[in-house]
């Protein structure tokens, strides 16, 4: 989906240069000649982006700013500001308005389109991990803006890695930004290790080192996996376009000419930073959920879920390497009444405990999952039935020989009972290895509990009952 800028100027001229330039990159572009004009647009148009002249009779730019920003409805709207060259002043005024970035005027292409282009993609992120907080339902009004900016502030500080072999531009950089952990390096090939050693969270380059090339570095940071995303800021020189230009296309993501205006540096680097934070926090939200959709919070055992998708594997890998498959199903003995005696904390105590032996009685390869309330399932890949009858055994045995400890002074007997199914043969199916196991472990609740039990065969006789009772 392409941005909506909104172009906001008095003069017509200046606001149709700006929407001819946009437009031809591909961007959606809303005009107003007024300040109250352009607050009146984004109450009532998404807008990603505002390109704001600072000049304009009655409201200027900088009100049309401060307003924007102290509206919870539009504060998330990135703001440049145009201002008049060399105009300083404006530049601190922009900021403490809630400027994200500026252009000069007259503005330059290049200038334009990059700034554009880095305060969309911010605002696309920032409306993504808006949408996923609201959606959550957990987040609302207030709450939810906080969260936001702890998503940026209350983490650790920012790492920057400076690479410039110039000393006093180094120095000026980490002056401007004393909020960060900041590391300066003059040599490349040593900037490049430690980019492979640390987790940086924005990488500053100078595009003109006496004794290394910088588009290389750009062009080997990108092609390595842990930096591939890292955000890059360089510094270059003026006049030197086609050098920019191809840094650009390297994917920086964005530039300061020298001599470095600290307000401009000051602007970029925490577009940058607010877009890796916001990142990263979707992204970690993101893993979080996918773990959530296959384990189980209480036991952390795999969920039935994950157990459908993959015991179908499993006895396809079986079928081919010929290997047998067996499937242990275990239920807890009365645990209603572990429930009704000590209460449902106790209960999930217990739970846990019994999860944790299952864990410790279980190779790497087999998958130990918690298929409901107080039941359990084993699946063994390249395991006979006569092999998983001495896995059963064993944890039925460390179930009922050592009580549960589930506070300073109560210990809980507990035992189980166990059911066992193999895959037999290349007609059957998951459902009826499952159904056998099932059925096994019903025999075994009906024989008295606390005892493993095998599946019954078509000859109606469980299988190596002999072996059942050797470790009874
Ligand atoms: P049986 O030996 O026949 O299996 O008896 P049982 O009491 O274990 O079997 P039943 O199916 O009657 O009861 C299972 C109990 O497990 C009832 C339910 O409250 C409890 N339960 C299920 N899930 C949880 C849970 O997550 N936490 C706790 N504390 N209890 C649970
Ligand atoms: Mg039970
Ligand atoms: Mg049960």
């Amino acid at each position: 989906m392409t941005a909506r800028i909104l172009v906001v100027d008095d003069i017509i001229a200046n606001v149709k240069l700006l929407e001819a330039r946009l437009t031809s990159e591909y961007f959606d572009v809303t005009t107003a000649n007024s300040g109250p004009q352009a607050l009146e647009i984004c109450q009532k148009t998404p807008i990603d982006v505002i390109l704001l002249d600072v000049m304009m009779p009655g409201m200027d730019g900088f009100e049309v700013c401060r307003k924007l920003k102290s509206d919870p409805r539009t504060q998330y709207i990135p703001v440049i500001m145009i201002t008049a060259l060399d105009q300083a002043s404006d530049k601190i005024r922009g900021l403490e308005a809630g400027a994200d970035d500026f252009l000069t005027k007259p503005v330059d292409d290049i200038a334009l389109i990059t700034r554009v282009k880095n305060l969309s993609r911010l605002k696309t992120v920032t409306d993504e991990l808006i949408a996923r907080l609201v959606n959550q339902n957990q987040i609302q009004g207030d709450v939810f803006l906080e969260s936001l900016r702890e998503a940026k502030n209350n983490a650790e500080p920012c790492q920057i890695l400076t690479i410039d072999d110039h000393p006093r531009s180094a120095c000026r950089i980490a002056e401007a930004l004393p909020d960060y952990a900041m590391e300066i390096e003059s040599d490349a090939q040593a900037a490049l290790f430690k980019l492979t050693e640390v987790n940086y969270d924005l990488l500053i380059l100078s595009l003109s080192l006496k004794n290394s090339d910088g588009l290389r570095i750009c062009s080997q940071i990108r092609s390595m996996e842990r930096t591939r995303h890292l955000p890059i800021l360089t510094i270059t020189d003026p006049g030197d376009e086609a050098r920019l230009l191809r840094a650009l296309d390297m994917g920086v993501n964005d530039y300061l000419v020298r001599p470095i205006d600290t307000h401009e540096l000051v602007a970029r680097v925490q577009t940058q930073l607010k877009r890796k934070r916001y990142t990263d926090f979707l992204q970690n939200q993101f893993d979080e959920r996918a773990e959530l959709a296959i384990v189980d919070p209480l036991t952390g055992l795999y969920n039935r879920r994950f157990m459908d998708g993959n015991l179908k594997n499993l006895m396809d890998e079986a079928l081919r390497s010929g290997k047998p498959l067996t499937v242990l199903v275990s239920d807890i003995d009365y645990f209603k009444s572990v429930n009704d005696s000590h209460g449902h904390q106790i209960g999930d105590l217990v739970l846990k405990q019994f999860s944790k032996r299952i864990r410790q009685n279980t190779r790497g390869i087999d998958l130990a999952i918690r298929f409901g309330g107080e039941e359990f399932v084993i699946i063994m890949p390249e395991t006979s039935m006569d092999q998983a009858l001495v896995v059963a055994e064993r944890l039925r045995n460390r179930i009922a020989t050592e009580p549960f400890r589930v506070s300073e002074d109560l210990s809980i007997a507990i035992t189980t009972s166990i059911g066992l199914g193999s895959f037999e043969d290349i007609h059957d199916t998951s459902e009826k290895i499952l159904a056998r196991a099932d059925q096994a472990l019903y025999q075994a609740k009906r024989n008295g509990r606390n005892q493993v039990v095998t599946q019954f065969l078509e000859s109606g006789m469980p299988q190596s009952q002999n072996a059942a009772a050797e470790y009874a």
